[in-house]
């Protein structure tokens, strides 16, 4: 069955005009899909019942099947694996932090890039997320939160899957979560994280939105960086770094590298000096994350020691740099972990 959250306003005309109905129609549909959030046909009362069995004969509203939910032992992170109308997995994972409520929604089932400390990467890749599918992960926590009162304060594309690598339905549903009419969620508010896909770095500052964006860096050379990355051997770090450049002085933003850090791999003070000079200058940050542990990496977290240490020879050198909790740890937030076991991984 098509999916209602793949179709643009435009895509809603057509349908309307094809079914012969006045262009008002549309709008009531997007109010009640954007604004209502919508999770039955029948809820959408301004619509005459003849509307809505059509639009029930040909258009999923729910396409995500809920499989199982996981909380961390705080209950702050939650996880949720979805299954997706063609039976492959998805997880999404809701974090709270302060006032802060963040949702880690995926762009693909599984991931082609095969970082090795990644469940995800594990999995290999299955297929592209539409749009829709993306845009429903929101719906569904914003529906899941509307009891309690609270709601989503930020959404991160850190889940499962290189958004890069999915451009067109990334960009596609990054527009419909930030406009005014859809769900209106600010682009400051947005953060997309990729390895690094050049073109796609360019093409995205060409585009002068106020997204965030981090860049999956881990390592400060080509040689390391390849062993921990596979795929970042299309991706020289010189080149990718002037895509950084490009991007900051088209957008005035600054720029977050993510440096997982795993114990005796790249984590070294020398590492740490290299990494200075390759980012000198550069308007960025740097998140330090503690490794998850994930099954199939035999790679262990830095020590804390190791970790500030790293953090120190960064910031003595003028980098912008911050440690980040590893918060559902426990539960491998955004990881790959749940579906991962389901695939039999
Ligand atoms: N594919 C994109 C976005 C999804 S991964 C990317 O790699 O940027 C989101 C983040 O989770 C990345 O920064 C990734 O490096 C991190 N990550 C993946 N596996 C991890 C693990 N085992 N421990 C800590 N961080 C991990
Ligand atoms: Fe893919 Fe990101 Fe996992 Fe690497 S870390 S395998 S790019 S999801």
């Amino acid at each position: 069955m098509k999916n209602i959250y793949d179709l643009s306003i435009t895509e809603i005309e057509t349908f309307i005009e094809e079914i012969g109905e006045a262009s008002f129609r549309s709008k009531q549909i997007w109010e009640g899909l954007y604004q209502l959030q919508n999770s039955d046909w029948n809820n959408f009362s301004s619509l005459p019942k003849f509307i809505r069995e059509k639009l029930e004969k040909e258009y999923s509203l729910t396409s995500l099947k809920k499989i199982e939910s996981v909380f961390s032992n705080d209950l702050q992170t939650e996880k949720v694996l979805f299954q997706l109308e063609d039976s492959n997995y998805i997880e999404s994972v809701l974090l709270r932090k302060d006032d802060r409520l963040t949702l880690c929604i995926s762009s693909q089932s599984g991931c082609a890039v095969g970082c090795v400390f990644c469940a995800t990467g594990d999995l290999g890749f299955k297929r592209n997320l539409t749009s829709g599918e993306m845009i429903e992960q929101v719906i569904f926590f914003i529906n899941a939160l509307k009891p309690g009162n609270e709601k989503l304060t930020n959404i991160v594309f850190m889940g499962m899957g290189e958004p890069f690598l999915n451009y067109e339905n990334t960009i596609a549903a990054v527009e419909r979560l930030n406009d005014a009419s859809s769900l209106n969620i600010g682009a400051r508010r947005i953060t997309i994280s990729t390895i690094g896909i050049l073109e796609r770095i360019k093409e995205f500052a060409e585009k002068e939105l106020q997204i965030n964006l981090s860049i999956s860096l881990h390592a400060p050379n080509d040689l390391l960086r390849q062993q921990l990355v596979p795929l970042s051997r299309k991706y020289p770090i010189k080149e990718l770094i002037d895509a950084c450049r490009f991007y900051i002085a088209k957008t005035n933003r600054r720029i977050t590298f993510e440096y997982v850090m795993i114990k005796g791999v790249n984590d070294s003070p020398k590492l740490a000096t290299e990494l200075v000079t390759l980012l000198r200058r550069l308007n960025c940050h740097i998140n330090l994350i503690p490794l998850n542990r994930t099954l199939h990496f035999s790679g262990k977290p830095s020590d804390p020691s190791t970790l500030r240490e790293f953090g120190r020879i960064l910031i003595e050198k003028g980098i912008a740099a911050s440690i980040r909790d590893s918060q559902g740890s426990e539960i491998q937030a955004g990881c790959g972990q749940l579906a991962g076991k389901r695939n039999g991984i």
